[in-house]
């Protein structure tokens, strides 16, 4: 039982830190100084207020100086990075797959939360993720040259798509992050990662699109970035991918 607790409680802590990356990266702030202070008052938070989740709740969701409103985001941020670590650490075990897969899924969630606000995806980040995941392939259930063809086949699908969509629609539906951000899903998935998240990802996304548009009783959809669903794909295909797939192989046959 002590590493799942322990586990857990890493999850939330490091989830904290993820929400201070989603706030300060698109500002081109340093991730590391100042301290956290409140970003409306400017109010240093003191250590037993920055405890993950625990000290949303005790300060009701409001700042102890100036009351201003925080968001539901930041517990909602930590509870879903601890998840995630339980969920590899029942995946992969205590492994360097674990860690390295953590880490992945890690950056996947800041740049979810980032996409979702600024609809820009950080080169720090994809581009980041690339040159991380060629070093740790070592690492991975993965070959060298898997990883590769994953990183072309990601970008170069969905160069192809967003040429094919424009062609179709003269409309540009992706941008140039999202090709980054495949190819980096690629480096650490392979070609069957990528295909897996790009179909994932198109069926959440649909849904979800769909739903929108009969709520929002809207035209079409500009402004939901496609970043999202492709982190989303590619966190299910390293969880239960081989599941699925199997699953859907015996299902057809
Ligand atoms: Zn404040």
């Amino acid at each position: 039982m002590i590493w799942p607790v322990a586990l857990t409680v890493l999850g939330l802590f490091i989830g904290s830190f993820l929400n201070v990356c989603i706030h300060r990266i698109p500002r081109c702030e340093s991730i590391v100084w100042p301290a956290s202070h409140c970003p409306k008052c400017l109010t240093p938070i003191r250590p037993w207020d920055n405890i993950p989740v625990l000290s949303y709740l005790f300060l009701l969701g409001k700042c102890r100086s100036c009351s201003a409103k925080i968001s539901l985001r930041y517990p909602m941020v930590e509870i879903l990075s601890a998840l995630l670590c339980i969920s590899l650490y029942l995946r992969f075990g205590l492994s360097p797959e674990f860690l390295i897969y953590y880490v992945w899924v890690c950056i996947l969630l800041v740049i979810t939360f980032i996409d979702l606000d600024y609809q820009i995806i950080p080169d720090s980040l994809s581009i980041g993720g690339i040159i991380l995941g060629l070093i740790a392939v070592f690492w991975l259930p993965l070959s060298y040259k898997t990883a590769l063809i994953g990183l072309a086949l990601g970008s170069g699908l969905l160069i192809a798509i967003i040429y094919g969509y424009y062609f179709l629609t003269k409309r540009q539906g992706m941008g140039g992050g999202d090709v980054k951000l495949l190819g980096m899903i690629g480096v650490f998935t392979g070609w069957e990662g990528v295909l897996f998240t790009i179909f994932c990802a198109s069926l959440i996304g649909s849904v979800v699109g769909v739903t929108w548009v009969i709520i929002r009783k809207k035209g079409m959809l500009a402004a939901i970035p496609f970043g999202p669903f492709l982190s989303l794909g590619a966190i299910v295909y390293v969880l239960w991918g081989a599941k699925i797939i199997n699953w859907y192989l015996g299902y057809i046959s």
